[in-house]
């Protein structure tokens, strides 16, 4: 089992401990789900042959809580590692990716000239 926290941005009263809990609980893999109000976080324990910290960022997202790693920010997606920052895997060398999806990019900026 792999644990991770997340950080909830908008946690807004107690009531969501519960929902995020249960929608955290709902994705295949994740065996254990605590979400903290007081905290703005999530604590998960998870099977990472089933799920990665995307997913579940995910899940949170598609209830209204806007979410994010607290450690790692890029995941391998061969083989799941977890890292702060982008570049490489160290176990197998694969382009990590990041896992919060990307907000909107900064408008391509037009070589002036
Ligand atoms: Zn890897």
């Amino acid at each position: 089992m792999e644990r991770a926290s997340l950080n909830i941005d908008k946690l807004g009263t107690k009531d969501a401990e519960p929902k995020a809990e249960a929608a955290l609980l709902k994705v295949p893999g994740v065996t254990k789900a605590k979400v903290s109000y007081p905290k703005q976080s999530a604590f998960v324990e998870y099977d990472p042959a089933r799920v990665n910290i995307g997913k579940l960022v995910a899940a949170l997202q598609a209830v209204g809580f806007p979410a994010s790693p607290t450690q790692a920010r890029y995941i391998c997606p061969t083989c799941q590692g977890t890292y702060q920052a982008a570049g490489a895997c160290l176990i197998c060398q694969t382009t990590l990716q990041p896992i919060q999806p990307e907000k909107a990019k900064p408008a391509a900026k037009k070589a002036k000239r």
